[in-house]
């Protein structure tokens, strides 16, 4: 039966990946940034040449289709990681009615578990690291665009303004145990939420005897180990004006592998403008940073997760600052005029596309 999990994977993909005008019925669907060079390579592998005993699982959580690829794991810990990232859901999703951001969201008040009083506290401090370029806070923001439902709207200036006046992450309080905003505040961890759950699954797998197996969370990936043949796992990144195609590809060993891109969810206004899902928490309106595409590479996938999304915001400068500043990531930036940065750590670890001008290659040094 695993066989037919990436042909099952790809359909539902097919049948549910954005379309040009973004517009999607009912939730927002997300079609992801990473193409999956593995997965490629996988789809050619023939039954003998698989060595280690593999099991893989796809389904679909968090609004998006997952993967686990994992091997010398048996069904039960492919069970258990299943559940594994649906307990996560349901703790912090902002769509469920009873997760415990929902009732924060409500009731302005809500006693967190261990797991979401710690995401939410790496999160403020990715807040507080990138001056509100992330912000958790901008929820409000985010769903009056229509981002939430797939019911795209373009916002008056003064509608956004209004909603402005109650972003501040500064005003989402954390106590051991419970958290408190504003009145006119809601939160949603959607953009690290991902990548803490990768993190999460790589280690229940670790704690269980898997030395090797590749999670694909919608795109954003996470690696435990090599290759099972000892090899580094390669991930490709998309091209963010050409998503059927690669920028390049990164190698990596139990890391995480996460991308923020403009293409990922976005719809096409009246006006023709392209309006997409990453907001700057300064004007409330999509990010235009001159970056397309922001890839995080990784130990921590929480970390790469909020760095994907907020650099994204900052632009090349600030993630260059980033980096010089704090050194505990690499990133694959690419820009509206075509540039692919990489930061100096991927030197011997990137492959720029096949075809590519190498002039399109830049490094940022620390
Ligand atoms: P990601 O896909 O990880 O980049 O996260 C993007 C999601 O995070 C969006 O779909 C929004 O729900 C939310 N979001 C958008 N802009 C921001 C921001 N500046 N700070 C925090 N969350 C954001
Ligand atoms: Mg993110």
């Amino acid at each position: 039966m695993k066989r037919f999990y990436p042909v099952l994977l790809m359909m539902l993909m097919c049948a549910c990946g954005s379309n040009p005008q973004g517009q999607t019925n009912g939730a927002a669907i997300e079609s992801r940034s990473v193409l999956r060079t593995e997965a490629a390579e996988k789809e050619s592998e023939t039954e003998d040449t698989a060595e280690a005993a593999e099991e893989e699982r796809a389904f679909f959580a968090m609004n998006t289709y997952m993967r686990i690829r994992a091997y010398d794991a048996d069904t039960a810990l492919m069970d258990q990681a299943e559940v594994r990232v649906e307990e996560l859901e349901a703790l912090f999703s902002t769509t469920r009615e009873e997760s415990e951001i929902a009732i924060l969201n409500r009731d302005k008040t809500a006693a967190l578990s261990g797991e979401t009083e710690e995401l939410m506290r790496l999160a403020l401090s990715l807040c507080e690291r990138t001056e509100g370029a992330l912000d958790i806070s901008v929820y409000p923001v985010v769903r009056s665009w229509g981002f939430t439902t797939g019911e795209y709207r373009i916002p008056e200036r003064a509608e956004l303004d209004t909603l402005l006046r109650y972003v501040d992450y500064r005003n989402v309080k954390l106590e051991k145990g419970t958290a408190l905003i504003g009145a006119d505040m809601m939160v949603d961890l959607g953009s690290v939420g991902k990548g803490y759950t990768g993190d999460q699954l790589a280690a229940l797998l670790k704690e269980n005897g898997v030395q090797s197996a590749l999670l694909d969370l919608g795109g954003n990936i996470q690696t435990v180990g090599r290759k099972p043949d000892g090899s580094l796992w390669k991930i490709g990144i998309k091209d963010p004006k050409k998503p059927d195609s690669q920028v390049g590809g990164v190698s990596v060993e139990d890391e995480a592998v996460i991308t923020s891109g403009g293409y990922e969810r976005y719809f096409t206004g009246e006006d023709g403008e392209i309006y997409w899902h990453i907001i700057d928490p300064a004007t409330g309106e999509p990010a235009h940073s001159g970056l397309l595409s922001v890839t995080i590479i990784g130990k921590s996938g929480a970390l790469c997760d909020a760095l994907s999304t907020s650099l994204f915001v900052m632009g090349l400068e600030g993630a260059t600052e980033q980096y010089r500043t704090y050194g505990d990531f690499e990133a694959v930036l690419v820009a509206q005029n075509g540039t692919v940065y990489i930061t100096e750590g991927l030197r011997d670890r990137f492959t720029l596309a096949e075809g590519l001008d190498p002039d399109r290659l830049q490094v940022i040094e620390k």
